[in-house]
């Protein structure tokens, strides 16, 4: 027990890009507070209410130091868990934290951890480019800056634009406003595979590749293109079935050795212990936040460093510099850390918004070596970034469709 206080709970919600939550944990010491990231892009603001309205009251006047004590209550406090919205609002607060408890130490997160079992944090990243010989440029520099893992996902379509196999783009035009994006499984099938064999083609094979299907395919369809690819040497195939269709992975697991990654729709231990004690994947690449923060990330990674797969926690701009900082915690301490996504954080505001953002450089992640997560935030910045949610395009996830009009699960 120490003499430390949680004085004020409360959560900073900004768009200076995607809706960003961050909770704030002040104490009775002045100037020792702590962040956490607690966003739900899409649900900015029930998050916002989760905190301020239910976990503050119940947090105030506790003591910081008790961490595990303090997410084992939140958990179990509204009876029902395991959810998208609670669990992100448990996160933003477990975070900050350890970001209090480090600073009381003098030590970064991952020193409390056990210390670092690597310098940084290899990184992926996915390069963007309007025509395919923009997008070959920009990969050309990423691998002359040091990066070595790309993410094709979303650019096949620039492939395909110069190919003497030229088909229609992977996700065509929007037929209507109000019909969204229309998605041909088949057509997106072949067109994966003709991007593969022009990436090979043009990079060679010193470069490791990544695709992320998003769940969009029949899971036959899909169990295809895993056997498809495997000439290909990915790094790994991402998001290849719907958590609902977990047990397809077992088909997958016969019949190829392309690696697989899955696990960004996660929020539930009972969705990802028998992925991980029946060997399903080789990446768990969990949203930290979505399942709760580094409290139970941690012990998942210990979890999976008895069954030998690898932590590729999700990563992109939907995640906070602060869950960046956060993560990156985990990458440089676990053993099995496999690959840490970059998505598209490092803007220039976003620095100046949350001073201590983690530097990507040479194709690694590195943290500063500061007390706790190593972060903060200009939180009079962050005010002239009001969200404009629901306004924004928070249906964008449902509303992708086959051409008859049927909604498919992401
Ligand atoms: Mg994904």
């Amino acid at each position: 027990m120490s003499n430390l206080k949680i004085r004020d709970v409360r959560v900073i919600v900004t768009q200076p890009t995607a809706n960003l939550n961050v909770v704030k944990i002040e104490t009775n010491e002045p100037e020792l507070y702590g962040l956490g990231c607690a966003t739900f892009t899409q649900r900015a603001l029930v998050v916002e209410t989760a905190v301020n309205d239910y976990l503050r009251p119940f947090l105030i006047g506790k003591d910081p130091a008790d961490i595990e004590d303090i997410w084992q209550s939140c958990n179990v406090s509204a009876y029902w868990r395991n959810g998208p919205i609670l669990n992100n609002a448990i996160s933003g607060v477990d975070q900050a934290l350890w970001d209090i408890k480090g600073k009381v130490a003098g030590m970064p997160v991952y020193d409390l951890f056990g210390g670092k079992s690597r310098e940084a944090a290899a990184v992926y990243i996915v390069p963007g480019g309007n025509d395919l010989k923009e997008y070959e440029e920009n990969v050309w520099a990423f691998i002359e800056d040091g990066f070595r893992y790309f993410k094709l996902g979303g650019t096949d379509r620039l492939f395909l634009d110069d190919s003497p196999h030229s088909e229609k783009p992977v996700i065509t035009d929007k037929v209507s406003e109000s019909s969204g994006s229309i998605y041909d499984p088949a057509q997106s099938v072949r067109a994966i595979v003709r991007a593969f064999e022009h990436f090979r083609s043009t990079f060679g094979w010193e470069v490791d590749i990544i695709y992320d299907v998003h769940e969009r395919l029949p899971p036959i369809m899909g169990l295809g293109l895993a056997k498809e690819l495997e000439p290909f040497r990915l790094f790994f195939l991402e998001d290849l079935f719907a958590p609902e269709d977990n047990d397809y992975f077992r088909l997958v697991r016969e019949q190829t050795s392309t690696p697989i990654a899955m696990g960004e729709l996660y929020n539930n231990p009972h969705e990802i212990i028998p992925m991980v004690k029946d060997r399903l994947l080789d990446f768990m690449r969990v949203h930290v936040s979505q399942i709760g923060g580094l409290t139970p990330a941690r012990k998942l990674a210990a979890l999976c460093e008895a069954f030998n797969v690898r932590t590729a926690w999700h990563g992109p701009g939907d995640v906070s510099p602060v869950g960046h900082a956060a993560q990156l915690m985990l990458d440089l301490n676990v053993w099995n850390f496999g690959i840490q996504e970059a998505g598209p954080y490092q803007t220039d505001l976003l620095k100046e918004v949350f001073p201590g953002t983690p530097e990507v450089r040479n194709g690694y992640m590195w943290a500063n070596g500061k007390p706790g997560l190593g972060i903060d935030i200009d939180e009079e910045l962050a005010a002239k970034y009001p969200i404009t949610e629901p306004a924004s395009s928070n249906w964008s996830w449902g509303n992708v469709r086959l051409a008859d009009g049927t909604i498919i699960r992401p």
